[in-house]
């Protein structure tokens, strides 16, 4: 695809990490035209070369290869440049045109903005006013998380971009969205007759969705002091899960009937406000503990914390879907750092039959699983009750797994290519649209207002654990309970 890429921020950890080496497997794939040039910006003053050797630096370190690397990072240039300077636009400005035209782009531009949000608008402004956007081809602008720290700034923000972008120009990353098997939900649902019939109120008791990460807030407390768990992860990704396990089947697969569909989910999500959102949410922050046997500090005493945070490390909710399909399932969301182990996984959980007619020898009988596995582990495990083996009336619960593992998965792209790609073919399915960010906020604000007016007996869980044990009376209360994601591991579950 022929395009000029300009990253804003390519001295940054993001670009280095992801970008530089998702452009390179698009390159090594034959998926970036040899017409393609990348410009990077940031403000430290850096020479092409000197660039060049960063951006050959980030591939070799990500994906220890170096086929091709100095084709590849010829097409790299560099400009130093403070965002905030209206001034250097013009250079920059310039500069694109000079590759437009010695690698013939036919004026297709996308602006990658892999800096803070603080910078999004000014830059969007400073594009159009300068005419960096002026151009015969087309324009996109990439911008990463997050989008806003409420509805308003969200609105504030979103005002500036579409000055200089419309709607359909805008790509809003969510990177859950690059991720494999959230593609997958799709087609697990809507490509099999199995599945269909059954996934709504009927059939299905309940949906459990866990993200849940061994790492604390490592290097990145000054941020998220300001976020939280609620608007770093539940905001966005937890609530795009849902929309996609919610929705309808759209009539084509096309970019805008899937987000009407999606947006169709969120008008339905139940607002819950004032004192019912101690009914229906959970915050929770960790305290120390030990994660593979080291011991590690407690959240107040990370870097750049304040020793009195009132910030939430974990959050569980209950997410009810007021609509014929789903009235009456809870959508049970968590997630949280410093928790048991690193794992996303979907489970959906079928009622039970109408009468058990079989026992297993200690227990009664599992109801019916649907386990999607999101990351580390890719797959599907489907949980059933068979006969057990010699007995007479016994059922023992069998499960049946695909792991995304092998070939396919040293062939699966990592999630920033796939995304990467979407964008220069123009595909903004999986990018978030305005609509979902703004009922997402508009659901999130209700809950994070009634906690910032009161102070939590915070830290309530021990790092290692699964959260705070009001996470589990929230399922509990519904007689339900989160179902073990370790006991759920593909690998945990073949042969057996
Ligand atoms: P970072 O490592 O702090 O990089 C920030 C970049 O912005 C650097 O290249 C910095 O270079 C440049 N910069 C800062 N102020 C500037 C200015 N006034 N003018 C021009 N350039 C300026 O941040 P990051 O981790 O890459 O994150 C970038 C964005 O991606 C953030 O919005 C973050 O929330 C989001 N994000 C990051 C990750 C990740 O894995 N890192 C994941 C998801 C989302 P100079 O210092 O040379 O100017």
């Amino acid at each position: 695809m022929t395009s000029l890429i300009m990253i804003f921020g390519a001295t940054g950890d993001l670009a280095k990490r992801k970008l530089f080496p998702s452009l390179y497997r698009l390159f090594e794939r034959g998926r970036l035209s040899e017409q393609f040039a990348v410009v990077g910006v940031a403000r430290r003053p850096l020479s092409n070369d000197e660039f060049q050797q960063s951006v050959k630096d980030s591939v070799q370190s990500a994906l220890g290869k170096d086929e091709r690397i100095d084709e590849f990072a010829s097409h790299f240039y560099y400009h130093s440049h403070d965002v905030t300077n209206s001034s250097s636009y013009q250079t920059l400005k310039t500069m694109a045109n000079e590759l437009d035209e010695h690698y013939h782009l036919g004026g297709n531009r996308i602006f990658y903005l892999a800096m803070a949000p603080e910078f999004f608008g000014t830059i969007a402004l400073h594009l159009k006013s300068d005419g960096l956007t002026d151009v015969k081809g087309f324009k996109r602008l990439v911008i990463e998380k997050p989008f806003g720290h409420d509805l308003a700034s969200a609105k504030e923000l979103n005002e500036q971009i579409r000055t200089a972008f419309s709607e359909d120009e805008v790509y809003r990353i969510d990177h859950y969205l690059g991720k494999e098997m959230v593609r997958n939900i799709e087609v697990i649902r809507f490509a099999n007759a199995i599945f269909e019939p059954l996934w709504n109120n009927r059939y299905i008791s309940n949906i459990q969705i866990t993200s849940s990460e061994t790492l604390g807030v490592e290097e990145r407390g000054r941020y998220y002091e300001t976020s939280g768990a609620l608007r770093d992860m539940l905001q966005n990704h937890m609530m795009q899960m849902v929309a996609l396990l919610a929705m309808e089947p759209p009539i084509k697969l096309t970019t805008d009937e899937i987000r009407a569909e999606k947006v169709r989910v969120f008008r339905a999500v139940r607002n819950v406000e004032g004192e019912d959102v101690h009914n229906y949410f959970v915050r929770g922050q960790y305290g120390e503990g030990t994660i593979d046997g080291k011991q590690v500090p407690a959240y107040r005493d990370e870097p750049m914390v304040d020793k009195e945070s009132n910030t939430e490390t974990f959050v569980a909710g209950k997410v009810m879907i007021d609509n014929f399909r789903w009235a009456g399932v809870p959508f049970y969301i968590r997630t949280g750092k410093r928790m048991t182990t690193k794992s996303t996984k979907i489970v959906v959980q079928f009622k039970d039959i109408p009468m058990n007619l079989y026992y297993q020898t200690e227990k009664e009988l599992n109801p019916n699983l649907l386990v999607i596995h999101i990351q580390p582990e890719e797959g599907i495990t489907l949980h059933l009750n068979a006969k057990k083996a010699g007995g007479h009336l016994d059922a023992q619960e069998v499960k049946l797994s695909f792991a995304n593992s092998g070939v396919n998965a040293m062939n699966t792209p990592e999630g920033y290519e796939k995304l990467l790609y979407d964008c220069m073919r123009g595909d903004a399915t999986n990018f978030t649209h305005w609509d979902e960010v703004a009922y997402s906020w508009n659901f999130v604000d209700k809950i994070s207002a009634v906690w910032e007016k009161s102070k939590e007996n915070f830290p309530n869980y021990e790092s290692g654990s699964m959260g705070p044990k009001a996470a589990d009376e929230l399922l509990e209360k519904d007689g339900f309970f989160w179902w073990p994601v370790t006991d759920l591991d593909v690998d945990n579950c073949q042969g057996k």
